[in-house]
């Protein structure tokens, strides 16, 4: 995954597939690199860290053609300038639950259609 898809900062811990019923799903779980603080959304610093959020699901390009998703807890900072708020997700855009990536491999289906 790191040759493919490095985000500084954060490592890949777990991949899983899972049995959903008829579906097949493949699980990538994302936590952060225990060296390195979270970066403020904003002015993208390194910031300390104020707690986590709960899990959340981005859909990754499919491997195989089964859906794959990132699996990550985010965490909020406290940023000297702007205050407490979710860090930087390199692979995520707002709330949207897509990955960057994603989103990059639907545009170039797109365009090709
Ligand atoms: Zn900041």
């Amino acid at each position: 995954m790191n040759r493919i898809q490095h985000f500084a900062g954060f490592v890949y811990q777990e991949i899983r597939l899972l049995n959903q019923g008829e579906y097949l799903r493949i699980d990538i779980q994302v936590e952060p690199h225990g060296a390195m603080d979270g970066k403020c959304a904003q002015c993208l610093k390194g910031a300390p860290g104020y707690d986590r959020l709960p899990k959340r699901c981005w859909l990754f390009v499919p491997l195989w053609g089964i859906r794959t998703f990132f699996r990550y807890a985010p965490r909020r900072v406290n940023c000297p300038e702007h205050g407490i708020g979710v860090e930087h997700l390199p692979w995520s855009e707002g709330k949207r639950p897509v990955t960057t990536t994603m989103m990059g491999f639907l545009a170039r289906w797109g365009r090709r259609l």
